[in-house]
């Protein structure tokens, strides 16, 4: 059933699903050397060199990881694809191609699925990123989009979860929480123009916020920059689910402890701002937000000079042994057991 708001939409059933599928993937140019066949054939071609290839995919369900409420197609499609490449990026890789699946009820017409693709092909320009194919098919209720990041690194360039040592630095791209505390503020803004319609939000207070959320932007410039600097992290990861849950997850697999001070978080002055307003703990918020997609890493000690100072990375802590466990030194000097708190966790309270 075609919604009133959808007069003078185009039903997708118009287009069928090849017509749908070349009008919405024929304005994308492909940029890369590797990629030899995109869409159009039953496979793409890739031209793997003698590097190695990095794949990374993620789903995305509508009322479960976004809500078309307030999140626009246009976003939906960029953020999709960079939380893809963020991951391939926390191998210290490039990423070169995506595919990308939609299903979509026919409460959507083809001009919602063109806002999508717009997002998508944005991040594909700005990212210099090749789409090579993907699949169509109909949902009963809602949309799913689920994107594949394919990327490449020299062997002896990749940088997997489990290399930290003791001693080494724990160090945070960006800044911290900005991303929750976006998402807080759009929910608020949602129930107030529920209970008014008229009501027009001011977010000038929330500008930094609400882009961290809406429009994330994945960290392609880590890699290069550490080369630059002639560091190799001894261990990476991106920050989806929380700064806690990350480092944990580095802990666990790199057999490591580690000790995280509250005094060194970076924060944005309108994270500090908002959660006085809200009466939120911004350490709290930076630990268990999520979304950040920041890259959180461990370098050697001896790395100190080279990244101290520098205004992309923060001193965040440093690894400590397995037995000392993981912990958060707070600005009274008192340790506390991190807890693995994803943002989901954090929704349901
Ligand atoms: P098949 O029947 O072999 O699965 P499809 O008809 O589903 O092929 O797809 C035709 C071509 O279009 C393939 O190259 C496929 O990868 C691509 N494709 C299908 N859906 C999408 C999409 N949503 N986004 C990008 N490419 C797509
Ligand atoms: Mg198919």
């Amino acid at each position: 059933m075609i919604e009133d708001k959808n007069q003078n939409k185009t039903s997708l059933s118009e287009l069928g699903e090849f017509g749908l599928i070349n009008h919405l993937t024929k304005h994308f140019k492909l940029k890369n050397a590797s990629t030899i066949k995109g869409v159009g054939d039953d496979a793409a071609v890739l031209d793997a060199s003698e590097k190695q290839t990095l794949v990374s995919t993620d789903l995305l369900i509508e009322g479960v990881h976004f809500d078309l409420s307030y999140m626009p197609l246009k976003h939906l499609g960029y953020k999709a694809v960079m939380v893809n490449l963020s991951d391939v990026y926390a191998m210290n890789g490039t990423a070169e191609q995506i595919t990308v699946s939609i299903a979509v009820s026919n409460r959507f017409p083809l001009e919602a699925i063109e806002e999508l693709y717009a997002g998508i092909q944005l991040a594909c320009e700005t990212y210099n990123i090749d789409l090579i194919g993907g699949d169509t098919t109909s949902s009963t209720k809602g949309m799913l989009i689920s994107v594949t990041a394919i990327g490449k690194a020299a062997k002896e360039d990749v940088v997997y979860r489990n290399g930290a040592k003791e001693t080494d630095l724990i160090v945070v791209s960006g800044d911290l929480g900005a991303a929750y505390l976006g998402l807080q503020v759009l929910e608020r803004e949602k129930q107030v123009f529920q209970v008014d319609p008229n009501n027009q939000p001011d977010l000038d207070a929330y500008t930094y916020l609400i882009e961290r959320q809406l429009k994330p932007e994945a960290r392609k410039d880590i890699a290069g920059l550490l080369k630059e600097l002639g560091v190799k992290p001894t261990s990476m990861i991106d920050i989806s689910d929380g700064l806690s849950s990350e480092i944990m997850h580095i802990c666990s697999k790199s057999k490591v402890g580690c000790k995280l001070y509250e005094d060194k978080f970076p924060l944005d002055p309108q994270v500090i701002s908002t959660c006085e307003e809200f009466n939120m703990d911004s350490t709290m918020i930076a630990l268990s937000g999520g979304e950040d997609y920041e890259l959180l890493f461990t370098v050697p000690i001896a790395d100190f000079d080279n990244i101290k100072g520098n205004p992309n990375f923060s001193i965040i802590g440093h690894i400590t042994e397995e037995n000392q466990g993981m912990n958060l030194v707070t600005r009274a000097n008192q340790e506390i057991a991190l807890q693995a708190q994803g943002w989901n966790a954090l929704k349901k309270e």
